[in-house]
């Protein structure tokens, strides 16, 4: 162990004797109260990419925000100590986002989540309280017991209130509501100083709109106020098959154009049987498509649209009309078009079928060498053939999602990062793509998952080259110049805000951006 690691658990340990000790002479001035600190969790140096792993020295699972302030207020003011902390939600990060090397990791499920549901007068006006640490699957398990629901989504709901919030939160709704950062009504947010804040547009906005989208570098999300919308009993749910990537994504960037009509819309590139099956194992209708994906030898794909309809059961609405009103603008594999009618819970956890699916295979704690990428319009042909260059149809297991989004729907204040527009009005579309892999141990080992990283490197570092100038989500960049790189003209602001809320670096130091200082 070298010399500053050592001092590193000499000073959590200083650090939990001085909280924890009844001696009131070995207690600092600061009133600590008890901290709930734990050696490490099977779970701290875990994540659902299962490629990092690193183990912090202690595990503070709070049971208040008061805690997590009481323990950055310490930090911060002990000069010695090189301590970092990061938040842990749901751990499901791909590359160790979530975790603190030789740190504190803070469970975030360990604060009390209690959630309380506001109905207001006029639409638009409802909202929820939750805690940063709360699942979005509770969130709309409680809303709905008020015929509430959030507006905006992710495709998989066992995923936390402050992680998504600290990355963007984008589902098929997001071309419609924008991603759920942008309809976020106020946040309760412990900074790096230790100070408690309550943030929204209009008071200490600043910190509001840094710790959207922020990555966890500002500050810990303890609530989160989340506006609400009424929900509907049932959705009408419909997939559309293609042959053919231009037809596919002019269908979809049709159906994004029609907001009154389409409340979600989403897509999927088939690779083979494989992909075909587990995208279809929510979807509660016999698909007569069989596509034939090797052909002597010729690999084919095909193309998925997936989008819904929310009904209201609206007299004057008939959803089965709009449907067929939709189908006869769009131009799919003629007879491939199935659309079923479920409920919106249903509708919304319908990935956790698909989980239960692959667990019952043991394919979900598998290493997941993922990589998502907003890709504006003008650069999503050549970045669909890079991907399929760098994919092989055969060994190929996952999913790869691609669909439209909105610029406008995203606040340029908060801190998540998109493709520069080039002021090209075509530009206001881009899509995002997420190649959702998994690595099966079975046929791929530990020299298979490195080539798998290396492609996945490489993907990326061609695809964010200006020819096609896309941006990563939900990224974790090897180094401060690739970070600032892939912040561009916003990294100056990134920067300035790191030094007013996190100055000396504490927090979330599995991002891999700043290095603490003293
Ligand atoms: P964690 O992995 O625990 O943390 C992520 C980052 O946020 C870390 O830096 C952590 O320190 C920080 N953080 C966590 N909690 C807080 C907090 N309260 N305050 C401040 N910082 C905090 N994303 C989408 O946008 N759309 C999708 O459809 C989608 N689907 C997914 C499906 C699956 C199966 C998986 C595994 C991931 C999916 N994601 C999706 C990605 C997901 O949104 C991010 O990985 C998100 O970070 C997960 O939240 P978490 O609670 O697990 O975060």
């Amino acid at each position: 162990m070298d010399f500053a690691l050592f001092c590193t658990r000499v000073n959590i340990l200083f650090l939990l004797i001085a909280l924890c000790s009844p001696c009131k002479f070995i207690q600092s001035p600061m009133d600590f109260g008890p901290l709930n600190f734990h050696q490490t969790t099977d779970t701290s140096s875990l994540d659902f990419g299962r490629i990092v792993f690193d183990s912090p020295s202690a595990v503070l699972r709070p049971q208040s925000p008061k805690e997590i302030s009481l323990l950055l207020s310490f930090l911060s003011a002990s000069s010695f100590s090189k301590v970092t902390v990061a938040a842990r939600g749901a751990g499901h990060s791909i590359d160790g986002q979530a975790q603190a090397l030789d740190g504190i990791v803070i469970e975030m499920d360990s604060l009390p989540s209690a959630i309380s549901i506001h109905r207001g007068r006029e639409s638009g006006s409802s909202y929820a309280d939750v805690s940063g640490g709360a699942l979005w699957i509770e969130l709309l398990r409680e809303s709905l017991r008020f015929g509430l629901a959030p507006r905006s989504w992710t495709d998989y709901l066992y995923l936390s209130v402050g992680g998504t919030l600290s990355n963007g939160g984008i589902s098929g709704q997001t071309f419609k509501h924008g991603p759920q950062i942008s309809n976020v009504l106020q946040l309760d947010v412990v900074t790096g100083k230790g100070e408690q804040v309550t943030c929204s547009p209009t008071e200490s906005s600043e910190l509001f709109f840094a710790a959207l989208g922020g990555l966890g570098q500002f500050g810990i999300i303890t609530r989160a106020r989340i506006l609400l919308q009424d929900a509907p009993p049932k959705v009408k749910w419909v997939r559309a098959f293609y042959d053919d990537f231009e037809t596919f994504t002019e269908d979809q960037e049709l159906l994004v154009a029609m907001p009154d009509a389409v409340d979600y819309v989403e897509g999927f590139i088939l690779l083979n049987e494989q992909s075909l099956h587990s995208s279809s194992v929510a979807f509660p209708s016999h698909l007569e498509f069989t596509p034939e994906f090797d052909s002597n030898g010729n690999y084919r794909v095909y193309h998925c649209i997936e989008f819904a309809i929310h009904d209201y059961q609206v007299e004057s609405t008939d959803v089965e009309q709009v449907v067929t009103e939709i189908s006869r603008k769009m131009s799919h594999i003629p007879s491939h078009f199935y659309s079923v009618e479920v409920s919106y819970f249903d509708f919304l956890n319908r990935v956790r079928m698909e989980e239960i699916s692959l667990r019952s295979r043991g394919l979900w704690e598998v290493a997941h060498p993922w990589l998502n990428m907003f890709v504006p319009k003008s650069g999503i042909r050549e970045f669909k053939d890079l991907l399929l260059d760098n994919i092989s149809p055969t060994d190929f297991e996952g999913l790869v999602l691609i669909y439209p989004l909105l610029r406008d729907k995203w606040d340029a204040n908060n801190s998540a990062v998109l493709p520069d527009g080039g002021g090209r009005e075509e530009e206001q579309v881009m899509y995002i793509v997420g190649v959702l892999r998994s690595a099966n141990p079975a046929t791929c080992a530990a020299q298979c998952l490195q080539d798998l990283l290396r492609r996945r490197r490489r993907v990326a570092k061609v695809a964010t080259d200006p020819r096609i100038g896309a941006k990563q989500y939900l990224a974790r960049h090897p180094s401060q110049g690739q970070w600032q790189d892939h912040f561009g003209r916003h990294w100056d602001r990134f920067v300035a805000r790191k030094a007013q809320f996190d100055p000396l670096s504490i927090l979330a130091p599995g991002q891999g951006i700043f290095p603490r200082t003293y």
